[in-house]
């Protein structure tokens, strides 16, 4: 409620800042109810405050999914933007692939996440009204909760960046590495530029590189080692992780590495949607198929 956020926005410390990003800081906060939150002090542009902005911030308060980090509130007064979320105990997907956060994602719990993923994505896509197109998918915008379960994080929000920029037609919204090749030449932007950002997501969970390393797009690698390849792990072995490289039996190794390369092809029409990767995922998980 109103209430409630008028407080978090009093009883907030700036000492407890855990982390800063496109759009600006991200503090650790406590709403009445006891509940853990966190609170983005945003930088959203010009039109910050306007009427059309808390429209669209009001409709994204109303997008629940268990897949998507919440949006408990927001509040605009005296010339800040607060967007209160629900707290995310184990940070992003980011630091849990580099052992930063001191857990160990097996091999299982990465479908898991993948999944979990793959489906808020879906539902901004097919179930939300009107649908959302994330476009800023990628390994620090999926949040893990105390359970590990995996949240999309930010949804909504490039949308309100672009559009409340000056120069809507001629800005490319997204982070390289993730960027949809066809979205970056077209600019005409489809949920399958979120599908793209996803497969390279998937295959951050094979690796734990990042998108781009030493100056090489991931994607291009795994593509080259592929095709140079017939042995098992599509001669992908030295690539794996080594924090799972040497799991006795990969279940669906193959069939989510055939996934993420669809989900990165060049052509968005060879991708598949946000549904057919759950779909995928579900049997992959599940081991049959
Ligand atoms: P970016 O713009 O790079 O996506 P954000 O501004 O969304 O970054 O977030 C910055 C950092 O704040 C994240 O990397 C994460 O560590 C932390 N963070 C953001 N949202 C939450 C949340 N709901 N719960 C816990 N930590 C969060």
């Amino acid at each position: 409620s109103y209430d409630e956020l008028r407080k978090c926005t009093n009883n907030f410390s700036e000492s407890n800042e855990i982390g800063s990003g496109g759009y600006g800081k991200v503090y650790r906060g406590m709403i009445s109810s006891g509940k853990l939150v966190a609170i983005k002090k945003a930088q959203l542009g010009s039109m910050q405050g306007g009427l059309e902005f808390k429209t669209e911030i009001e409709l994204l308060s109303r997008v629940h999914h268990k897949n998507l980090v919440g949006l408990v509130g927001f509040c605009f007064e005296q010339g800040e933007q607060l967007l209160v979320y629900e707290f995310m105990m184990n940070g992003t997907l980011r630091e849990n692939l580099t052992g930063r956060n001191g857990t160990h994602l097996d091999w299982k719990r990465r479908i898991r996440i993948a999944l979990g993923s793959a489906r808020g994505l879906a539902y901004l896509h097919e179930l939300a009204h009107p649908p959302i197109i994330h476009r800023d998918v990628k390994s620090t915008n999926i949040l893990l909760d105390e359970n590990l379960t995996a949240k999309v994080a930010d949804f909504g929000l490039s949308k309100l960046v672009s559009e409340t920029s000056e120069h809507v037609s001629t800005q490319v919204k997204g982070t390289l590495g993730y960027l949809d090749p066809e979205y970056y030449m077209t600019q005409q932007l489809t949920e399958k530029s979120d599908v793209y950002s996803f497969g390279v997501v998937m295959l951050e969970l094979i690796t734990a590189k990042q998108p781009i390393e030493k100056g090489k797009y991931i994607v291009r690698e795994i593509r080259t080692a592929m095709d140079k390849s017939d042995e098992s792990h599509y001669g992908l072995k030295e690539m794996i992780d080594p924090a799972i490289r040497n799991t006795p039996n990969l279940v669906g190794f193959s069939r989510f590495v055939e996934l993420a390369m669809q989900c990165v092809e060049e052509s968005a029409s060879d991708r598949p949607t946000m549904n057919e990767v759950v779909k995928t995922l579900e049997s992959i998980l599940h081991n049959d198929g």
